[in-house]
């Protein structure tokens, strides 16, 4: 097939992934100084409280609310100095703002939930998981480069969290953004899948890895691919990319093409890696392998790589 615009699928792989769902619009041309501290003075400002890996929840009317109002978040005690601004949903202006969590403090209608758990647990939708993986990143991103990495100068918010700059030295520091490579590797009716050491009972999974600086996203596929399994790959194909707030990754899904088939796992990463026929992979999805062996659960980009492949990819496409 070949690729052109005009038949390019217009739902694109990338938004079946969990934290993918973000609707707010960055504004990223208005992004004064001053822009936090004026959006939290709007009376329908909405705000994310995260701290420790967690975001709370309000559950005084039932279902999970991510959201809350700038009064409430006060009487919770976020620091309003800290605040970032996400951008605006609905006309509504979306701040992300620390917050020091014990979580046996909370009034009973408030939970601390771990990220994780919000996403698997489908506590909240996916603009909220959305505005939660770009809140997450950044609030994490401030947290650890509180000094200047070039004279070792304090560095203050600017631009509404989207820059820090030196106190001291002037410079200008910016949000970062680690990708990451995970890639299924095919050949014919096969996949290769490994076993990291972490790995919950049962699972296999797309290999992965981060791509290094001064590499494509294709050469660092590669690279990992023959690290951790001894397979050199041909073609690589790009499939979809998730955010993914651990702090801050980007995982950038692929297809490889195997040119081998004689697998040499790295063991210090990996408990195993094998191939797995299109057959075996399906009883896997579907939750009836014999050997109760399973793939991630959907919210992951891992198992639409698997899923995609395993249902509808007769050959990785051009
Ligand atoms: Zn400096």
């Amino acid at each position: 097939m070949h690729f052109s615009l005009s038949n390019a699928p217009e739902r694109e792989a990338s938004q079946f992934l969990g934290f993918a769902g973000n609707v707010i619009d960055r504004q990223s041309e208005k992004r004064s100084d001053d822009s936090a501290r004026l959006a939290l003075a709007e009376p329908g400002a909405r705000l994310l409280l995260i701290g420790a890996g967690r975001l709370v929840l309000d559950f005084s009317t039932g279902a999970a609310s991510p959201y809350f109002t700038v009064a409430a978040a006060e009487a919770i005690g976020i620091q309003p100095d800290a605040a970032i601004l996400l951008g605006r949903a609905d006309d509504v202006a979306m701040l992300a703002v620390p917050v020091a969590v014990e979580p046996e403090t909370l009034p009973e209608h408030l939970k601390a939930v771990d990220f994780r758990s919000i996403l698997t647990q489908g506590l909240i939708d996916g603009a909220g998981l959305g505005a939660m993986a770009q809140g997450a990143a950044l609030l994490a991103w401030h947290a650890t480069h509180r000094f200047c990495g070039r004279c070792g100068g304090p560095t203050e918010m600017r631009a509404g969290g989207y820059k820090r700059r030196c106190t001291s030295c002037g410079a200008e520091h910016f949000p970062r953004t680690d990708p990451v490579a995970i890639m299924l590797t095919v050949s014919g009716d096969r996949c290769l899948m490994g076993r990291g050491r972490h790995f919950a009972p049962g699972v296999y999974s797309a290999l992965a890895g981060f791509i290094e600086p001064g590499e494509t996203i294709e050469a660092a596929v590669r690279r990992e691919t023959l690290e951790e399994s001894g397979i050199r790959l041909g073609r690589v194909v790009y499939h979809s990319s998730q955010p993914w707030p651990f702090p801050y990754s980007l995982m950038i899904g692929c297809y490889g093409e195997a040119l081998n088939e004689d697998i040499v796992p790295d063991t210090a990463e990996l408990e195993d890696c094998r191939w797995f026929s299109r057959a075996e992979v399906l009883q896997m999805l579907d939750g009836t392998h014999p050997g109760e062996l399973r793939v991630p659960p959907p919210h992951a980009i891992a198992h639409q790589l698997i899923h995609a492949w395993a249902k509808t990819l007769n050959e990785i496409p051009d």
